[in-house]
């Protein structure tokens, strides 16, 4: 079994073991099942302050670097749980703390810190732009001191269970802007007054329990004091939070993937075929190792890239690598663990087959696997731009 003592943190990761032990597999099978919201899983971590523990002490939360969020995560998922219920919360905090006004911090952070508020809605994509995000076609017209919103959103998780939300849309149509990721602004948008009046939210049934939604805009009126920041700059908000998003979603995919090798190891030692078991034989043994090995090389970029992150440093190559070979790590030891466990990984009540479907995501969100491919070969390598 594997033991992760040198990843550190280990008061934080051995207190959310605690708390997931309350949540056992047959708690996260129900909820899949159902396609139901883990509202208690969430209320738990909320209360237990982890989901607060990025924003600083002056707003009330623990004010712990990223490292310590990508131990809470990781946790979460080696359990055998899913953060994605809440992870968002995590790095869209951190927009309204970089750029949001005083005013702002003071109104929303401690309430967000003391459970009393949810930011888990992160509005982003589009079904028209998908990932050309600087396409999108949301406006916010500027009216006195409101703004007038008209559009789409779709994959808004979470839009049902969180109480605001970050929106970008575009102030000023692309055309008649000088750079296409100029004329973006981001507002938060508070959803408790605005459902039914001007936000229609439609939840998307997906392969894994996601609370995923189209979000639909029809005049919604927000008040002008809704803008984060400076009217026009969105896109460069959203893009500083991006890195965080990025590394946290790695240390899920480290901690699947973890959780597979372990699931595949107990059961290669204990199930017997031939008379000897299964895991005697290297054709089982070779690809629990190499999964072993593809973790761990991985989770060495998570924790460069964290480390980077919190010495506020340079760490945009470092969070997409994170996040392109965490990704890649889990799926293989998620493919490797059905395969070890043969008929028995596709019965749900082993787990495998729901977890292989909740790690099959990150190959694809929040960030595909091959724009970061396109990102490192354009910005690190120099290559030309392809689209
Ligand atoms: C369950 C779920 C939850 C999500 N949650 C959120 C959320 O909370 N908020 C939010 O804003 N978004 C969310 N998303 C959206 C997610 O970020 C996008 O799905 C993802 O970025 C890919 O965009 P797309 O689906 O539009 O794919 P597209 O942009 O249509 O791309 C389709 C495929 O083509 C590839 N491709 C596109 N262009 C190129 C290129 N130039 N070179 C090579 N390959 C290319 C992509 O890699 C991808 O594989 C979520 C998505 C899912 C499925």
């Amino acid at each position: 079994m594997t033991t992760h003592q040198e990843d550190g943190w280990q008061e934080i990761r051995d207190g959310v073991r605690a708390l997931c032990e309350r949540f056992p597999d047959a708690y996260w099978r129900d909820k899949d099942r159902e396609r139901a919201y883990p509202a208690e899983f969430v209320a738990a971590l909320t209360e237990a302050g982890y989901l607060a523990g990025l924003i600083p002490e002056t707003y009330g939360g623990s004010g712990l670097p990223l490292s310590a969020a990508v131990a809470i995560l990781s946790e979460i998922h080696r359990s055998g749980g899913n953060g994605a219920a809440c992870h968002a919360q995590m790095y869209t905090m951190g927009t309204v703390l970089r750029h949001g006004s005083d005013d702002q911090k003071a109104r929303y952070l401690p309430e967000i810190a003391a459970g009393r508020l949810r930011l888990q809605a992160f509005g982003v994509t589009e079904p028209g732009s998908g990932t050309d995000t600087t396409s999108l076609k949301t406006f916010a017209r500027r009216d006195g001191d409101r703004y007038v919103i008209n559009g789409q959103k779709i994959w808004t998780s979470r839009a049902e269970h969180s109480d605001l939300m970050l929106l970008l849309a575009r102030t000023t149509p692309r055309e008649e802007t000088a750079k296409r990721t100029d004329g973006l602004s981001v507002f938060l948008v508070d959803l408790r007054e605005t459902i039914g009046k001007g936000i229609t939210i439609r939840p998307i049934r997906t392969m894994m329990n996601h609370a995923t939604t189209e979000v639909f805009f029809d005049d919604l009126e927000v008040p002008a004091a809704a803008l984060i920041g400076d009217e026009g700059k969105g896109f460069r908000y959203i893009l500083s939070g991006m890195n965080a998003e990025r590394i946290l979603i790695a240390a899920e995919c480290i901690g699947d993937a973890r959780w597979f090798i372990d699931r595949a190891t107990a059961y290669a030692g204990d199930r017997r075929v031939f008379d000897r078991p299964i895991g005697q034989n290297q054709g089982i043994q070779f690809p629990i190792a190499e999964a072993y090995a593809r973790t761990e090389a991985a989770n060495l970029m998570v924790t460069k890239a964290a480390s980077l992150y919190d010495s506020d440093q340079p760490c945009g190559p470092e969070a997409n690598m994170a996040k392109l070979l965490a990704a890649e790590a889990s799926w293989q030891a998620a493919d490797m663990c059905v395969q070890t466990h043969g008929g028995f990984g596709f019965a749900e009540e082993f787990d495998i087959e729901r977890k292989f479907r909740e790690t099959r995501l990150y190959r694809v969100a929040p960030i595909s696997t091959n724009l970061i491919l396109s990102y490192l070969a354009e910005h690190v390598l120099d290559l030309p731009r392809s689209y």
